[in-house]
């Protein structure tokens, strides 16, 4: 997708409007209207125009008008423009109007922060940004719940432990994941590697109360036991456990009761366990090499084992499903009754295995996602459950969200910590990135690790040098 700006030089909030209505594409800023689609973006004084041609020829335009000058208002009329021009010719729904960012509620947070009332926020978002009720709601009732957790982040920090290998490639993953297959022969020095950055890092969270700690991934139950025992005996060797402990045991694959003992034995408090979805035939489409009855006997297991917070992800949109296997999925996690479900919506990334066969696979279109969502949500209700933190994807048609549920208090602190970026994380392993909290600028600063495992293992030194240069003097938070 080609654009022209005139008159003004805002590229990131054209590309963002662009990816709401052309996701994954290549987004190549030219000078003039060219074959092909492109799209222009004109401001003059308070006036923003956009233009939409396709093969030379103009097929839409709009002109939206700025209330004042202010920067914000500009790229507000900026995103009008253009979403509207747009969407004339491809009618996307748009439940969260033209709002971009990825984390709404912590707009309603700032929001607050500056003294607005609760009702300014409704209608400023509702009249200006055109989110619709429901969303509107959703963030408001998502940003309450996070505000109850963060009220004292400041004095509080994170623990993140990154395990990038995974047993195969789900079709839809696009985050750093490496087979076992592949790369078992690394596993041992990896976890090695891992135990070196953990005990150099320690010091920086010395007298400062860990709120949660996060092992991640990856799947980390793809560990042997071995391994899980030697990485979970350092974790507690070099820090306090805290009360939050989560143990991402995603792909129900990796789990026999053996690890889940260890896992109990070493104070681990939360449990993710991540069906993704409870049809058959939608598990062997994706990848995910386990069956709806190897989930169920693994959740058995870990309740038996005497886990008591069990988490389930779940993704909606996956290939080939509607509604009525939605509807299963949810039937069945309510009779398993877990403490918290994330549910996602399909974002199809560049990354992924998906990405380059996406022509084999019916999707679902942006009009039918806003059902499956609802669908999920009232299942939540009826689990007495409440949504507590929430994301939103870029690269996604229609531009959904996710949105994590939990019963009366089984919230994750970790993931709203993440949200709401009102603490410092300090996060080991392949592909990690630490955030700094800079209390008095009050913004995050990232310190980053190598994603790929040889570069982390080989480089680990030059790992913990950037670690140590980083972090000097910003914490304790
Ligand atoms: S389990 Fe998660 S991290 Fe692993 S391959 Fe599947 S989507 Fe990717």
């Amino acid at each position: 997708m080609n654009y022209v700006l005139k008159g003004h030089n805002m590229v990131d909030d054209v590309v963002s409007m662009l990816m709401m209505f052309y996701p994954n594409e290549k987004y190549v800023q030219v000078d003039s209207v060219c074959e092909d689609r492109v799209l222009v973006s004109e401001i003059s004084e308070l006036s923003a125009r956009a233009f939409l041609y396709k093969d030379g020829v103009l097929i839409s335009s709009k002109e939206c008008v700025a209330e004042n000058k202010s920067q914000r208002e500009i790229k507000r009329v900026l995103g009008l423009s253009i979403a509207r021009c747009i969407n004339e010719k491809l009618n996307i729904p748009l439940p969260w109007g033209i709002l971009t960012g990825v984390r709404p509620a912590k707009l309603v947070s700032e929001a607050w922060e500056k003294g607005e009332s609760t009702e300014s926020i409704r209608k400023t978002f509702k009249e200006k940004y055109f989110v619709s009720d429901e969303k509107l709601e959703l963030m408001i009732r998502v940003a309450n719940e996070e505000k109850k957790i963060v009220e004292n982040g400041y004095k509080k920090a994170g623990l993140y432990i990154g395990i990038p290998f995974c047993p195969t490639r789900c079709l839809y993953c696009s985050f750093t994941s490496y087979p076992l297959k592949q790369y078992n022969d690394r596993v041992d020095r990896y976890v090695d590697a891992l135990i070196k950055e953990m005990e150099s890092s320690k010091k920086f969270l010395d007298g400062i109360e860990i709120e949660s700690i996060y092992i991640g991934g990856g799947t980390p139950t793809s560990l042997n036991e071995r391994q899980l025992e030697k990485l979970l005996n350092s974790v507690e060797k070099n820090f306090k456990i805290p009360l939050e402990y989560t143990v991402e045991a995603g792909r129900p694959d990796t789990i026999n009761e053996e690890k889940l003992k260890i896992l109990k034995d070493h104070n681990v408090s939360r449990l993710s366990i991540n069906p993704q979805t409870l049809n058959e035939k939608t598990l062997k489409l994706i990848g995910r090499e386990h069956s709806v009855d190897m989930f169920l006997n693994v959740y058995e297991l870990a309740r038996k084992v005497g886990h008591k917070h069990i988490n389930t992800d779940i993704i909606l949109g996956l290939p080939e499903e509607g509604e009525k296997e939605v509807i299963a999925t949810m039937e069945g996690l309510e009779k398993l009754s877990p403490e918290s479900i994330t549910v996602h919506t399909l974002a199809v990334k560049r990354a992924s295995r998906l990405k380059e066969t996406l022509e084999n696979y019916s999707m679902t279109e942006a009009e039918k996602m806003d059902k499956l969502i609802n669908i999920s949500r009232e299942y939540t209700e009826k689990m007495d459950m409440l949504p507590y933190y929430m994301y939103r994807q870029k690269n996604m048609v229609g531009n959904f969200e996710n949105v994590g549920y939990c019963k009366e208090n089984c919230q994750c602190i970790y993931n709203v910590a993440i949200m709401e970026e009102k603490q410092s994380i300090l996060a080991l392993g392949a592909g990690a990135s630490t955030k700094l909290l800079l209390r008095e600028k009050n913004q995050i600063e990232r310190v980053f690790n190598v994603k790929s495992v040889d570069d982390y293992i080989n480089r680990i030194d030059e790992m913990i040098e950037r670690k140590n240069s980083a972090i000097k003097g910003v914490l304790p938070v």
